[in-house]
């Protein structure tokens, strides 16, 4: 039994850049979760294998509490010891103005992006509980979260402001635990979400407006996530830390 480093979301981007480099930060295990890309999870656990530790694939859409539950069931069957968890599954809306953010959009990035990563957090933490090993999390929050991305889409600045203020309230739950809780909030990184949710030119339009006048990597945002999970922040719980350029 070693211990297990979880990650949502890890068929692609951010996701799949920490999965990747789990293995230079002291994480034998690695549980690579995806929701429906199956080729980019099989191809982050065969990275995560060329650097020396085990994945472990698993699938389960996250808007699907039930889903959520079984993963962790069959989790709980790996005796996992110490757990890192990275909460990072998430989607973003069309882009649009407000009058365009109808009830069906609205619910459908709150299911995935709030009541899966709630969810998701829940079980891990049930999960930590039963190892009694203490632990870390890190939830992906968004620049979005304070900017409000109006004309954009203000709903999926809410869902990560609904994340901000649990990783907060989480925190503070389990401070005593000896279990760590923070947030990283990336700003405009190079992924394939922009893309996925009909703004393929999104960083071609805005990606030199940051102040460091470039977007970042998903590997720079991998890199603050790997930092907050690891005794390196021992001490840091209920921060919630900018990765945008200055942004
Ligand atoms: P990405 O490349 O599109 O990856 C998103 C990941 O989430 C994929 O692995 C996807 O899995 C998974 N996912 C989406 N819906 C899911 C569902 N219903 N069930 C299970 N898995 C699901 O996006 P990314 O840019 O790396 O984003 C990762 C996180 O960072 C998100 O929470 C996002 O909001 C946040 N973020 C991104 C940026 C940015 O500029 N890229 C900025 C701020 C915050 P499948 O494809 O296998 O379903």
């Amino acid at each position: 039994m070693s211990d297990l480093l979880i990650v949502t979301g890890a068929s692609a981007g951010i996701g799949a850049a920490t999965a990747r480099m789990a293995g230079f930060n002291g994480w034998s295990r690695v549980v690579v979760h995806y929701g429906s890309d199956k080729t980019g999870a099989e191809e982050t656990a065969a990275m995560v294998e060329s650097m020396g530790a085990q994945a472990y694939l698993f699938q389960a859409d996250v808007s699907k509490p039930k889903a959520i539950e079984k993963m962790f069931a069959k989790i709980a069957e790996l005796k996992p010891g110490r757990i890192g968890l990275v909460n990072n599954a998430g989607v973003v809306s069309p882009t649009g103005t407000f009058a365009d953010r109808t009830p069906e959009l609205v619910k459908k990035v709150f299911e995935i992006n709030v009541f899966g990563a709630f969810e998701v957090a829940r079980q891990c933490l049930l999960l930590m509980r039963d190892w009694e090993k203490g632990g870390a999390m890190v939830n992906i929050s968004s620049a979005a979260a304070r900017l409000g991305s109006a004309n954009m889409y203000v709903d999926y600045a809410a869902t990560k402001g609904a994340i901000e203020t649990m990783t907060l309230g989480l925190a503070e739950e389990l401070a005593a635990e000896g279990i760590r809780v923070n947030a990283i909030r990336p700003g405009l990184i190079e992924t394939a979400i922009h893309a996925k949710g009909g703004a393929p030119d999104r960083l071609d339009k805005i990606g030199t407006t940051p102040p460091m006048g470039r977007p970042g990597t998903a590997e720079e945002c991998a890199e603050a996530i790997l930092w907050l999970l690891s005794e390196r922040a021992s001490y840091v719980t209920r921060t919630i830390l900018d990765v945008t350029g200055g942004r």
